[in-house]
């Protein structure tokens, strides 16, 4: 992390003259979905955990208004002007920043212009949640520049709304919440519902969380995601006219109503009940999961993960094969008590936990299996849960800015 502050430090120094004015640096991670996919929009739970790879952001107030902002992957400087801010069709990355700053505004927050260059390690689009760490490492540096007070949950709400409504993106609240409010070996039980979130201690010196990246993004992707809330939809119509009025949401349901009526809802719409039964199995799974980190069983939590895999796979039908080759090769390893896919599904990551003594074997033999099958090799990284976003000097990682 030191190097990565140090280099920033000279991009920022290379594309931006000294305005004398106050100066900082800041930091947001990605993260990785434990348990819990596609609940989210279901009204349902998700359990993630921060990660070791983030967004750093340096910044300086200018004495105008201005807001030039460098990203070093994309290795492009733009300039906006802070009185008329707007989508940016060319550059959409800019649109993440941008987003935030008029979120801001917004709450009429009177802002001054800035020099930002930012830097990430968290592979773009791979699921891992570069966006939202993106998203919070700008309302962080805002914020913090403007000595705006504000609370990290509302700092992640005002972020996921630069989502939803600048960016365009219909993403819920996880992302968001986890990079601005993770914690050192804790994962967030979050309520998607009320937006609660407790969290959880993730305390182990043997398991490691590892991540592995197919490489490979099905295009199906969104039309398949509209369809999957599409059927959820029609899951709860079939539910509350055949149940109770008062269901809302799949949360509402439970195992034992969902069994009862399961013939039913298939004879209808195989898909729908097969949708249905993977939302509420699942919700019960990621509870579940937060009793056996409370426990420290981590071998429970695994079986779990491998019981999400199946359902997501078999039910709702958003793995690919390789996520089930990755999966599979992962099993195959004796010091891997749990793998599945996370994150919408057909390609991104899965998400694994293993033993700390085989995780060379792990990276060899999925490594190599993966390459002979697919063709290129996957990326793998290796975390523990961490902290969320911060300021890095109040760290005592950066004391010069
Ligand atoms: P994910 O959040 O899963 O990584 P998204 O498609 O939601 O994938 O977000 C990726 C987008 O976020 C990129 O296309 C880019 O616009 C922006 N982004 C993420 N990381 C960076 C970065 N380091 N530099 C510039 N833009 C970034
Ligand atoms: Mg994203």
């Amino acid at each position: 992390m030191l190097n990565r502050i140090k280099k920033l430090k000279n991009i920022f120094e290379q594309k931006f003259s000294d305005t004398g004015l106050i100066a900082g640096m800041f930091a947001a991670p990605g993260r990785v979905n434990i348990i819990g996919e596609h609940t989210d929009y279901n009204d349902g739970f998700v359990l993630p955990v921060a990660i070791n790879r983030n967004i750093i952001m340096a910044a300086q107030l200018r004495t105008d208004k201005k807001i030039k902002i460098y990203s070093e992957e994309f290795d492009q400087k733009l300039e906006f002007d802070l009185n008329n801010i707007s989508r940016n069709e060319k550059n959409s990355w800019s649109n993440y920043i941008l987003g935030v700053i008029k979120e801001f505004q917004k709450r009429g927050k009177k802002l001054q212009g800035i020099n930002i260059a930012f830097t990430g390690d968290i592979p773009i689009g791979s699921g891992l949640s570069s966006s939202a760490a993106l998203e919070v490492a700008a309302a962080v540096t805002i914020a913090n520049m403007h000595n705006i007070n504000i609370t990290k949950v509302k700092l992640a709400l005002l972020c996921k709304r630069a989502e939803n409504d600048f960016v365009g993106v219909a993403s819920g609240i996880m992302d968001q919440y986890i990079s601005a409010l993770g914690q050192k070996n804790r994962a967030l039980f979050i309520d998607c519902k009320s937006n609660q979130f407790e969290a959880i201690p993730f305390v182990t010196d043997t398991y490691k969380i590892v991540m592995c990246d197919t490489r490979v993004k099905r295009k199906l992707v969104d039309s398949e995601y509209n369809q999957r809330r599409k059927e959820c939809k029609e899951a709860v119509l079939f539910y509350k006219e055949n149940l109770r009025s008062n269901i809302n949401s799949l949360r509402d349901v439970n195992k034992e109503e969902m069994e009862k009526t399961y013939d039913q809802l298939f004879n209808y719409s195989a898909p729908v009940a097969k949708r249905a039964r993977h939302v509420i199995t699942e919700n019960i799974r990621v509870k579940k999961s937060v009793e056996a980190l409370r426990e420290k069983d981590f071998v429970k939590l695994g079986k779990l993960m491998n019981q999400s895999h199946s359902s997501l796979s078999n039910d709702f039908e958003v793995s690919c094969k390789e996520l089930d080759l990755i999966v599979e090769l992962a099993r195959g390893i004796k010091g891997t008590i749990g793998a599945r896919m996370t994150g919408a599904g057909f390609g991104g990551v899965t998400v694994n936990l293993v033993h700390r003594d085989y995780l060379e074997k792990f990276k060899k033999i999925v490594r190599a299996g993966y390459e002979k099958k697919v063709g290129k090799k996957p990326y793998i990284y290796i975390s523990d849960p961490e902290n969320g976003a911060k300021s890095l000097k109040e760290f005592g990682e950066n004391d010069e800015y």
